[in-house]
């Protein structure tokens, strides 16, 4: 993201439908930047670091995925070639777990549900 975006004032923000985890939860008002126009995640679905993501890797249950240190490596990269993986602007938590799920799923053979749970622990 090359914006360094810009917050537009309360009275100018924008109703748009809030979608969450269970799809579309109805309209809610959302900030958008004056100078690119992108519209700001709304507060309880703002993206996390990508620091807690990898932390949560070592919250895994060696008995149920062996994850070795370069897979561990290789997950890391991958997350971090994400552009504007952090931006609170284009990303939202949802998009990151969908993410994070899918590149961890990649490098071991775990089920969805299972990377899932140790993002909500
Ligand atoms: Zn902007």
């Amino acid at each position: 993201m090359d914006c360094l975006h810009e917050s537009c004032s309360s009275i100018d923000k924008v109703w748009l439908p809030h979608e969450g985890h269970v799809g579309i939860k109805g309209l809610k008002s959302h900030v958008y930047c004056i100078n690119c126009g992108a519209i700001k995640t709304i507060s309880t679905d703002r993206p996390k670091k990508a620091s807690y993501y990898i932390n949560s890797l070592s919250k895994v249950d060696k008995r149920i995925i062996k994850l070795t240190k370069v897979q561990v490596r290789l997950i890391v990269k991958e997350l971090e070639r994400i552009k504007d993986f952090e931006d609170a602007y284009s990303m939202t938590r949802y998009t990151q777990e969908k993410t994070f799920i899918m590149i961890v799923k990649n490098y071991c053979n775990v089920s969805e549900g299972y990377i899932a749970s140790i993002l909500k622990n």
